[in-house]
């Protein structure tokens, strides 16, 4: 008869290990654990390489555990730095065959993948690349422009009523991903720099504009009828308002209706609208002292006929 020793690993079944866990978090009120928090200071009976040998990785301990994936301070799931490329390559083909969309966006991946978005685009440097790599089309949603990312960090900024903050950087209030932002800028705070710095330089354009007056006819209907020198009027400003100037009345009217008050930052369906005083149709010029932040429950109340 032979001996054999048992192999200690398998003394361990995984509902010890999945409740042990459990008891680590919940000594430490947590909703997810660490791999360096499961350790015996904590009170854990094993330790963190015996759990990830037995689930395969970090992210799989915290699933089998029904504990939060929670995310690191640099986004990457737990677990995810030693996954393959391979494998990431494989799930952004499968997920894309899935939502049957070859030009497969952020917000689909997200939704169905496997890994984070974040452990993807570290590894591959850009959502792009990687999407070139899985043979993905790479879609005009990715020809955003820098006007595109300012618009957004103006809507966020007016969502929220003052600077927004890198986790607020989410659907539905943001229209672009935060690792776009990442992928353009660097970091979230240089993209906030970016935007300062180009509402600063937006000074330029305006002036730009201001040399060139338009046109605009007084009377539509009988314009043909009338002499052109006295139905056309030269306008100084522009009809639009530019990003710039939307900031700052925004920013003077502290991201809220100046006729009732009311505020995305307090009610999440508030819509906000920066108008002219005097109707720019009326002959109110695209300046400081004519524009105002209206609601459009307000801006729709009041009449252009004014
Ligand atoms: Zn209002």
């Amino acid at each position: 008869m032979k001996f054999k020793l048992t192999d200690t690993r398998k003394q361990i079944s995984d509902i010890e290990i999945i409740n042990d866990l459990r008891t680590v978090a919940n000594n430490l009120a947590k909703q997810s654990l660490k791999m360096r928090d499961y350790c015996k200071a904590n009170g854990a009976k094993y330790n963190y390489q015996t759990a990830k040998k037995r689930f395969g990785n970090w992210k799989m301990v915290l699933q089998k555990a029904k504990l939060a994936t929670e995310k690191s301070i640099h986004g990457v799931e737990f677990g995810e730095s030693s996954i393959k490329e391979e494998l990431l390559i494989k799930d952004m083909i499968s997920v894309s065959k899935k939502v049957n969309n070859p030009k497969l966006t952020i917000t689909e991946y997200e939704k169905h993948g496997k890994f984070g978005v974040v452990t993807i685009t570290k590894r591959f440097g850009r959502w792009n690349k990687a999407k070139l790599l899985a043979n993905l089309e790479v879609g005009r949603n990715y020809n955003t422009t820098v006007e595109d990312y300012m618009r957004n960090v103006l809507a966020l900024w007016t969502h929220y009523g003052r600077q927004p903050k890198y986790a607020e950087v989410v659907k539905p209030f943001s229209n672009l991903h935060i690792s776009s932002y990442e992928n353009k800028f660097g970091t979230w705070k240089k993209a906030l720099e970016a935007f300062i710095e180009y509402i600063n330089n937006e000074d330029d354009v305006t002036v730009e504009e201001d040399r060139k007056p338009e046109l605009v006819p007084i009377n539509n209907l009988n314009s043909k009828k009338r002499n052109p020198k006295k139905t056309l009027k030269a306008k100084r400003t522009p009809r639009n308002i530019n990003l710039r100037l939307r900031f700052t009345i925004l920013k003077r009217d502290n991201f809220s209706c100046k006729k009732c008050g009311c505020s995305p930052a307090k009610n999440p369906k508030v819509v906000l609208h920066v108008d002219h005083i005097i109707p720019w149709s009326k002959g109110g010029e695209t300046v400081i002292d004519n524009l105002e932040t209206l609601c459009q429950d307000c801006n729709l109340g009041k009449s252009n006929v004014l």
